[in-house]
């Protein structure tokens, strides 16, 4: 059974880890994700970008597909499926659909508005326990076409958020989404410490986990930072490892050539992504 993703956070926040959210595409991912989470024995978010939606037909199919695995796989770990960067009506239509998790990115309104829109969605996930996720301050890199540069939050709008009676919220710390330029200065650790200080227990999240070094990980959590999410990372090993296997000439011999076999290598690259990060995320064991 999906559940919300306010108790795994809490306690989280309290442990002083982080849950992982691990953004979905397709049949294996949601597979390899899901059988390393029980694996670790570690609580798990499934993240779904509205093109992620889009493209495996529709909320409906994937709230089916997830509680579907849940239940062959025998999945016994708390798991989220969470809305990733959505909409004011794509967080109403994952609502309706069965989602436990939805984040509602009104980044890009003016804070009057985003307050108004969230303060809507906060009574609307209330009612159904479903938990909610705000970010102030816009995400660098591309977030499904919405373009951000990668600014700080001001910590005052990050307390106005967070006092609305959100579950968790995404504040911009100079992190990015995709891959990090050789340039990148790294986390603004002064802005995470100042959001932390006004925002008190509400868990942080941190987008665009791909490529933060190690140590900045472990200090962000160290900082209130309870959820991070990954995507990218899992891309590039699922593509790295296909790409191995058909130049090899793998698929040319025998059934090489059968999805079952040509997707395995993938499945099993995003497994060992999955399972590095819990480790690094101290989720481990944490079901
Ligand atoms: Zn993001």
């Amino acid at each position: 059974m999906l559940v919300s993703a306010k108790e795994m956070l809490n306690k989280a926040k309290e442990g002083h880890y982080a849950v992982g959210q691990f953004n979905i595409n397709n049949l294996e991912w949601t597979k390899a994700i899901l059988l390393t989470a029980q694996e670790c024995n570690s609580p798990v978010i499934l993240g779904v970008s509205e093109g992620a939606g889009k493209y495996m037909c529709g909320y409906n199919t994937i709230v089916g597909m997830v509680n579907g695995m849940i239940d062959t796989l025998g999945i016994t770990v708390p798991v989220a499926l969470h809305l990733d960067h959505g909409s004011y009506e794509g967080a109403l239509k994952c609502i309706e659909a069965g989602f436990s998790s939805v984040m509602f990115d009104g980044s890009h309104y003016p804070i009057a508005e985003n307050i108004e829109k969230t303060t809507e969605l906060v009574k609307l996930t209330g009612e159904k326990g479903i938990s909610l996720e705000a970010e102030v301050g816009a995400i660098g890199g591309e977030e499904d076409g919405v373009i951000g540069a990668g600014e700080c939050a001001d910590p005052n709008e990050c307390k106005m958020i967070a006092d609305l009676g959100v579950t968790m919220l995404a504040a911009g710390i100079g992190n990015i989404h995709g891959k990090y330029p050789a340039n990148w200065a790294g986390l603004s650790f002064e802005t995470l410490e100042a959001v932390s200080e006004k925002v008190g227990k509400m868990p942080l999240v941190l987008h665009g986990g791909t490529g933060i070094p190690a140590d900045q990980i472990k200090k962000a959590i160290s900082l209130g930072v309870s959820k991070i999410n990954v995507n990218t990372e899992c891309q590039l090993a699922f593509a790295e490892a296909t790409r191995k296997y058909i130049e090899a000439g793998k698929d040319l011999e025998g059934k090489g050539f059968d999805p079952r076999k040509l997707l395995a290598p993938g499945f099993e690259a995003i497994k060992a992504t999955v399972k590095e990060k819990m480790e690094l995320f101290g989720s481990v064991g944490m079901a």
